[in-house]
């Protein structure tokens, strides 16, 4: 199924996070203020809205921090719609995780989660230097570092799972140190029992300012995109002949066709909730308070006092219109079914601008 047409409910958790990510695209955001959970009443309400609404039975856990981190809001949440009376008994349940869980977590996993993406970047060297784990959380794994911790719950997952509806997949983020090992990831992923792998360039994180307006940002950034594309390619067919999904975010639809880039155009069938009560459209706004200029993405708000979601139509009618058929710089563009012009939150964090071009990830004249 084509990127775009995934449709779900998803939980932005809880701002909480046991790692340290050099790249983390919201450790500012999260840091400025006080830790948030996503509370119960918003989330059962948020379920009860959409399961009235949208035939999709399909709920997510994501960031802003680590969502295996409110374990307890997480199982209550699962509880709550798969005892839901509108067809509760259809809920499937996907997770993004850091996979630096303890027992408890992962032997619930097991039984529950249909899909569980890691994110992932390559072998115990690579994964150390990009993603360690807070030093606050280290007894609590008795001092192994966040790779051995993540490698061995994957390895336990997947030769646990029999015949569980459940996929483990890894998220990878290409940075300078992963962007020439994409072929010997492939092995490392394969022996593992990896067998879908999606791969995206890194990416900026989401400050007060556009980055173009961001001098410093823009300094610091580096990605050779010509070498990643070579790389990948490589990997692409090396995965392959082993069985391997080898994907790039630089594709997500190209197995089907939409003028869309991702759900993010269609917030009321696929929306995200906040832990401080808004509804997001796209997996880069976690937090409705202040979006600064992403605030085109925060859609709607719970109402505490009506006890009722609110919701902006005039702001979705503008993501609806955000479609590759209608920008002037996509309109000839012999991939615009496929691209839908370009991932929007992206955009609009680097460029200001819903309809703007990412030069970045996209060259065409
Ligand atoms: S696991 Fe995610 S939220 Fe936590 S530091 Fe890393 S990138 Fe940030
Ligand atoms: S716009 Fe980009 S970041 Fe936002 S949900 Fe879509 S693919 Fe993800
Ligand atoms: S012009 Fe660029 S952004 Fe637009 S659809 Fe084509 S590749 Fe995507």
């Amino acid at each position: 199924m084509s990127h775009c047409n995934k449709k779900m409910l998803s939980f932005f958790l809880t701002t909480r996070c046991n790692l340290c990510c050099s790249y983390c695209y919201n450790a500012k955001e999260r840091n400025a203020i006080e830790e948030k959970t996503l509370p119960l009443e918003i989330a059962k309400a948020g379920i009860d809205w959409y399961f009235n609404q949208n035939d999709s039975r399909h709920i997510r856990f994501y960031g802003p921090g680590e969502p295996t981190q409110e374990f307890e809001r997480l199982k209550e949440i699962t509880a709550y719609a798969k005892a839901h009376p509108n067809r509760g008994e259809k809920v499937t349940i996907e997770i993004q995780t850091n996979g630096v869980f303890t027992e408890d977590v992962r032997n619930w996993a097991l039984d529950n989660f249909n899909i569980m993406w890691m994110s992932f970047d390559g072998m115990k060297d690579i994964q150390s230097h990009n993603r360690p784990l807070n030093p606050l959380f280290s007894s609590l794994f008795n001092d192994r570092s966040s790779a051995d911790v993540l490698e061995d719950n994957v390895k336990w997952l997947i030769s646990n799972k029999g015949d569980r509806n459940l996929m483990v997949g890894a998220r990878v983020t290409i940075t300078d140190i992963n962007i020439n090992r994409q072929t010997e990831m492939v092995d490392y992923f394969y022996d593992l029992g990896i067998r879908y792998v999606w791969t995206n360039p890194l990416f900026h994180s989401v400050g007060k300012v556009p980055v173009c307006l961001d001098e410093k940002k823009k300094q610091a950034y580096h990605f050779n995109m010509d070498l990643y594309l070579d790389n990948y390619l490589k990997a692409y067919e090396y995965a392959k002949s082993k069985g391997v999904f080898w994907g790039s975010f630089l594709a997500i639809n190209f197995d089907g066709e939409s003028p869309y880039h991702c759900r993010c155009c269609t917030p009321l069938s696929a929306p995200h909730l906040t832990p401080d009560g808004y509804i997001s459209a796209c997996d880069m706004v976690v937090l409705g308070e202040k979006p600064y200029h992403m605030s085109p993405f925060i859609v709607g708000k719970w109402d505490a006092d009506t006890h009722e979601f609110w919701v902006d139509l005039e702001k979705v009618k503008v993501l609806e219109n955000r479609k590759s058929t209608e920008m002037a710089h996509c309109r000839n563009c012999p991939v615009k079914l496929h691209c839908g012009g370009c991932c929007l939150g992206e955009t609009v964090n680097e460029f200001g601008r819903l309809d703007g071009q990412n030069v970045v990830k996209c060259q065409c004249h």
